[in-house]
């Protein structure tokens, strides 16, 4: 495939600067940034140095510092800088962030995880793949389009943000709070993704764990009539809410791995210490993860129901908790824009079939999708995050330096809003489950 005049003015710019790039990531990469809320001193550092660097190269920089009583200096930071395109109104944001988990039991590194190693084209650290190897190239991307001077047909930027690891409170929360973003802009959160880049994920399950705890009447185990068996009680309902969930919710999604939602009854707290003892409280949790297209308030519904039948049948009480509940937003489309370009610039400088995914889990990508906002998970990644020995491939970062740059060049908004045309279906590799 011939490749146009911009991209290949992109691919040979970032070539010339890889050196600079890994050097540059590197010398970010000793800056623990590990989050405060897990023990470490947070993003402020990281924060100063990227600030710093963005400004020596001529970015204007916007800083959100939210307030964080729990830290010194007691702020958390977030970054970002843009390019101004011909469409003032819209932006393309490539969104990273700037903490990582603790380095865990230093015993299982091979080497130190704040003093990044080179060894067979790889970048040991922690945070080298999550998130800093897109942070950089996103970084790196922009600076590209700066030096190259292009007519970008919107704005294009980045978000460096705080608290991912934790539950961004102090970063995507508050951005999204204060209204920095638009339903009409483009987002793209490199923080997932395969080792071919591959897989741009669209949609995620929605998540819902709960706790129930069924009350009972302790008493020795040869007098059963004198008391109540909670955890007879408790298996016999979690297992008809295994049966009934997973009945009734039983629609595919072929975007998933696991096409279907799922109904797990996971953890079980212990309860007596010895085998003689009638158990007076039984307590079970399930792991739910829901399709988009179910609300996760009709299924804690039909849960809530059959507990008062069971209640009303075994003339106990039932406690109903919700551990965590976080809805997910409507799925992207596949022909939004930013799905279209993405899928673009993968196929142009990765040269692989790109293919939409969804995932079981969730990243911030959900919070923008919540928001209505359209938005693709994607990166090149060996998917090692939050590992010992945790390490980004130079080939993938700076593959991905060069996709992130070449995608607003590929845009197709000058074709409506939706942008898309008959010929990028042939690239869509679809799955078929
Ligand atoms: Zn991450």
């Amino acid at each position: 495939m011939a490749l146009e005049e911009p991209i290949r003015r992109v691919i040979s710019s970032v070539d010339g600067d890889a050196q600079a790039i890994q050097d540059f990531f590197v010398r970010m990469l000793r800056i623990n940034a590990v989050n405060p809320r897990m023990g470490g001193p947070g993003e402020r550092e990281r924060a100063d140095f990227l600030e710093g660097f963005m400004k020596d190269n001529g970015l204007p920089v916007t800083r959100v510092d939210v307030e964080d009583s729990g830290v010194p200096g007691g702020v958390r930071p977030n970054l970002s800088a843009k390019l101004e395109g011909k469409d003032a109104r819209r932006n393309l944001w490539y969104i990273s962030h700037m903490d990582t988990v603790p380095e865990g039991s230093r015993d299982l590194w091979k080497t130190d995880p704040f003093e990044p190693v080179i060894r067979e084209g790889k970048i040991f650290a922690r945070g080298a793949e999550d998130d800093g190897q897109s942070l950089v190239a996103s970084l790196f991307a922009l600076l590209t389009l700066k030096k190259l001077d292009v007519p970008l047909p919107y704005n294009v930027g980045v978000w460096f943000v705080a608290d991912e690891e934790f539950a961004s409170n102090y970063g995507i929360k508050q951005l999204l709070g204060r209204h920095l973003f638009d339903e009409s802009d483009l987002i793209v959160v490199p923080d997932s993704g395969s080792p071919r880049g591959t897989d741009i994920e669209i949609a995620e399950k929605s998540l819902f764990w709960m706790k129930v705890t069924t009350v009972g009447k302790q008493v020795h185990a040869s007098l059963p009539k004198k008391g109540l068996n909670a955890n007879r009680i408790g298996m016999r309902l979690a297992t008809e809410l295994d049966d009934m969930l997973n009945a009734k919710y039983r629609k595919r999604n072929r975007l998933f791995d696991y096409p279907v939602s799922s109904f797990e009854p996971t953890k079980k707290e212990a309860n007596v210490g010895n085998v003689n003892t009638i158990p007076g409280v039984d307590v079970f949790y399930f792991d739910c993860r829901v399709l988009p297209v179910y609300s996760l308030d009709d299924v804690e519904a039909d849960i809530k129901k059959r507990i008062k039948q069971f209640e009303k049948k075994y003339h106990t009480t039932i406690k109903f908790e919700e551990v965590e509940k976080e809805p997910a937003g409507p799925a992207t489309a596949e022909d939004s824009d930013v799905a279209i370009l993405l899928s673009r610039a993968i196929s142009k400088i990765s040269g692989v079939k790109p293919r939409f995914v969804g995932i079981g889990g969730q990243t911030v990508g959900n919070l923008f999708r919540r928001e209505g906002i359209p938005t693709a998970v994607w990166s090149t990644i060996d998917d090692v995050p939050h590992e010992p020995n945790e390490y980004s491939k130079i080939a993938n970062l700076i593959n991905d330096t060069k996709v992130f740059a070449a995608a607003p060049l590929l845009s197709s908004t000058s074709r409506g809003p939706r942008g898309t045309n008959p010929g990028d279906q042939a690239f869509l590799q679809r799955r078929v489950l």
